[in-house]
């Protein structure tokens, strides 16, 4: 199923087959009969962790091990071809995989499949921008073997700058693989009108960064598969906690966990989660039958783009307390949100919680506080809207930058996500590269400043927005 020559399957090798797909049947029973009737904050806690795993395998540590090795010895030399063959699950080599991001992966696979009623799986990757790469190139192969034949693929203009680069300038003017922009997503006709034969998936990131583009993911991907494609989304922004577009009929999502998902900012990673049996036009049947697995397998593996196993579970300490952290953080942003609205030196403020926001219907059909009608506190469906906003400063990028310049406690700095309040002007930084025409693509005028509210008290947050916009004099 994963290439080479044909394996000659030996009796000692058959014996750790055996063994080993016992161990699977195992674990998908235990999946299917335990951890899918958890909730999402269960899951969260423990993944696919387990007493057994721990007593048997790991002296009883509760914490799942970082595994600081760069290779997996093997007890002879049939396990070890059953082994590169992948005929037996099992690490192998640290670029390949790695006990400690297997249970990464499992976490987010599960969270991000939560409520979902088919399997997903996930392959864990240096960074966001690697999760993007991995996510997208195996649907940009050569069909028919020829180097002019073209290819094209259909993403929202609204997105992270650096995913505007990796579209733009390495594919499309480097690769020559054309990136048909949508500037308004929320227009399905847009969409439809920039698929074509030669097209092979869907992009789109929701909410976008910084601008707080928003589509309807269920449209969008019963488009898609009308033509036979796959959507992809970055749901980087929302996290698993507040939407799972998988549920909503994507077929791949990716994740910068470097962002919220570990909001303690220890570092860059990233995921990619896919349904398994996605929708495509590429004649692979391992890429459809299980994605993650496949690129995890094949492609990265040439790569190498995998996540070392410090960060994967340093990230995995962070997402056992997503949701509730999501919430709290949410809660914060809503009430900055509010104090934004009213102050006399803004000219505007993007937040999709606020009622009168031009996409907060639309948002408010998707992001859901999961499990918040099992919650003792709310007993009832919430929205919940993430803490990223931005807003425009009056008086252009002078007074914007006198506003950023006199800040306190909240961070000057390209990052989003974080516990601690941090702010930037997307125009000189995360969106600087790309030049005027492809900032009003994407709307991103000169004095936008986006704000991501961390776990301060709001009324802290409020004060220092407050003095430092007293200060924005041209
Ligand atoms: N996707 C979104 C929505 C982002 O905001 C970012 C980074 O800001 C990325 C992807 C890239 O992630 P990373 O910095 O982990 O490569």
């Amino acid at each position: 199923m994963y290439g080479g020559d044909e394996i000659k399957i030996t009796p000692g090798m058959q014996r750790y087959i055996d063994r080993n797909n016992e161990y699977l049947a195992r674990r998908a029973r235990y999946i299917r009969e335990v951890v899918k009737k958890w909730k999402f904050d269960t899951i969260a806690v423990h993944g696919l962790y387990t007493v057994e795993d721990a007593v048997e395998d790991y002296q009883g540590s509760i914490i799942e091990p970082i595994f600081m090795s760069t290779a997996q010895a093997f007890r002879d030399s049939d396990e070890m071809a059953a082994a590169l063959a992948y005929l037996i699950p099992s690490w192998t080599y640290s670029r390949i995989a790695n006990p400690s991001t297997y249970y990464y992966e499992w976490t987010i696979a599960l969270l991000e499949g939560y409520g979902f009623d088919g399997e997903t799986s996930c392959c864990s990757t240096s960074s966001g921008m690697a999760a993007i790469m991995t996510a997208v190139q195996p649907f940009l192969v050569h069909k028919k073997h020829h180097a002019h034949e073209p290819r094209n693929f259909v993403a929202t203009a609204q997105c992270y700058g650096g995913t505007y680069q990796q579209f733009q300038v390495r594919l499309m003017e480097e690769r020559d693989i054309e990136c048909r922009w949508v500037e308004d997503p929320t227009n399905l006709d847009e969409w439809a009108s920039k698929i074509d034969g030669n097209t092979r998936f869907l992009y789109g990131e929701l909410p976008s960064n910084p601008g707080l583009g928003f589509f309807d993911v269920q449209a969008v991907a019963d488009l898609a598969h009308s033509h036979n494609l796959p959507l992809i989304c970055d749901s980087t922004v929302a996290t698993s906690a507040l939407l799972r577009p998988i549920r909503h009929g994507a077929d791949l999502v990716v994740h910068s966990t470097t962002k919220s998902m570990t909001a303690s900012g220890f570092g860059i990673g990233g995921a990619v989660i896919a349904r398994k049996g996605l929708v495509t036009t590429i004649d692979n049947e391992a890429l459809k039958n299980d994605f993650s697995l496949y690129i995890k397998y094949l492609p990265n593996r040439d790569y190498g783009p995998n996540l070392h196993p410090m960060q994967a579970l340093m990230c995995m300490n962070d997402l056992r307390t997503l949701r509730s952290r999501m919430d709290v953080l949410s809660q914060n942003t809503m009430k900055v949100a509010r104090f934004l609205q009213t102050h006399p030196k803004v000219e505007s403020v993007e937040y999709l919680g606020l009622p009168d926001h031009a996409r907060h219907e639309l948002a408010s059909r998707y992001m859901w506080l999961v499990d918040a009608e099992h919650d003792e506190q709310y007993g009832r469906p919430v929205n919940r809207y993430g803490h990223m906003l931005s807003f425009c400063v009056k008086g252009g990028p002078g007074p914007t930058r006198a506003f950023f310049d006199a800040l306190q406690r909240i961070w000057r700095a390209t990052d989003l996500g974080r516990i601690k309040s941090i702010a930037t002007i997307p125009a000189i930084s995360t969106h600087q590269q790309q030049g005027e025409a492809a900032r009003k693509l994407a709307h991103i005028p000169p004095n936008l400043v986006r704000l991501c509210v961390g776990g301060e008290h709001p009324d802290d947050v409020i004060a220092d927005l407050d003095q430092a916009l007293h200060k924005a004099k041209s």
